[in-house]
């Protein structure tokens, strides 16, 4: 009809854990999108519930294919090996693909990369607008304050995350590498311990801490001789991820409609950094 927008069909895959029952009640509260249904790990009971107090029970099962069939766009908050099948039927099924999963190796990394190719991906460590904008704020402030400013980067959530340092933190680290026009790998620093000596120019140091209920917290350091610059973040609602990946759905949902152009998308993209 004219001047009204379809509804864009979302499936959500592990849609029972923290992040995906804040993207089940997400969908359901959107005027521009429809819940497909979602998936829960083989064996896990398919009534969801969410922090809000609603239930959802309908169109959830262990069939992630069934769920690739019914939708237009996939949303991804799992595990890396769950992820890493997810995205083999995203692309036998050719649809696009949200991913907010952390953690990938580098082998799971340019597999991602690979499936690029053929269907529109969205990958990103963090769906937040301030973590988008930290980032290039970031790479400014590398860029500017040069390798004389050490960089440190710290970050603490709760205490059920399994990987460290957390995919956002390393998001920040490549910001301060690109701003410095170096490599990541080449130059972060993830473990002291013991007699380590003073600290090597240039590196890019990471710091983790774990506890409690912390939904995510990141400071970028930047320590030079009489002063220090502190650029820091605090979410204390995971909703603003669901948000942002939700909103990130039907940018690339309606991208793929309009032109069938595969490619690796992040939130930059998005908003039009
Ligand atoms: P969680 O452990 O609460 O949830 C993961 C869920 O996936 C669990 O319910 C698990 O049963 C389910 N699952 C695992 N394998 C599955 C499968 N094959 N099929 C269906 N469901 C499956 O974890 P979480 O806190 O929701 O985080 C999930 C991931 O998202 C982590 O990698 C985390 O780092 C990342 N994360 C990213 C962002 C972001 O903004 N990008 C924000 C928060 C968390």
């Amino acid at each position: 009809m004219m001047g009204e927008q379809a509804m864009i069909k979302i499936g959500i895959l592990g849609c029972a854990g923290r992040m995906g029952r804040a993207l089940l009640a997400e969908v359901d509260g959107s005027s521009r999108a429809l819940l497909s249904g979602g998936t829960v790990r083989p064996g896990a009971s398919p009534l969801v519930h969410t922090a809000d107090g609603r239930s959802f029970a309908d169109s959830i099962d262990e069939d992630a294919a069934a769920l690739f069939a019914r939708s237009d766009v996939l949303i991804d908050f799992t595990s890396p090996k769950a992820s890493l099948d997810h995205l083999a039927l995203a692309c036998s099924h050719e649809k696009p693909l949200v991913l907010g999963t952390t953690g990938f190796t580098a082998d799971q990394q340019a597999d991602i990369d690979d499936a690029a190719r053929t269907i529109p991906i969205l990958q990103a460590a963090n769906f937040s607008l301030g973590i988008s904008l930290l980032s290039s704020l970031v790479r400014q402030a590398a860029r500017a304050l040069g390798p004389e400013f050490d960089a440190e980067i710290l970050e603490m959530h709760h205490r059920h995350k399994v990987d460290a340092p957390s995919g956002t933190a390393l998001a920040l680290g490549r910001a301060v590498a690109m701003g410095r026009g170096v490599d990541l790998d080449e130059m972060s620093e993830k473990l002291r311990d013991g007699q380590i000596g003073p600290r090597v120019p240039g590196r890019i140091g990471f710091a983790t801490l774990r506890g409690g209920d912390v939904v995510g917290e990141h400071q970028v350091i930047f320590a030079g001789m009489g002063e220090r610059l502190v650029l820091s973040h605090l979410a204390s609602d995971r909703q603003i991820f669901a948000r942002g990946a939700v909103h990130a759905a039907l940018w690339l949902a309606t991208r793929w409609q309009e032109d069938q152009t595969p490619g690796l998308f992040d939130m930059a993209d998005v908003l039009g950094l």
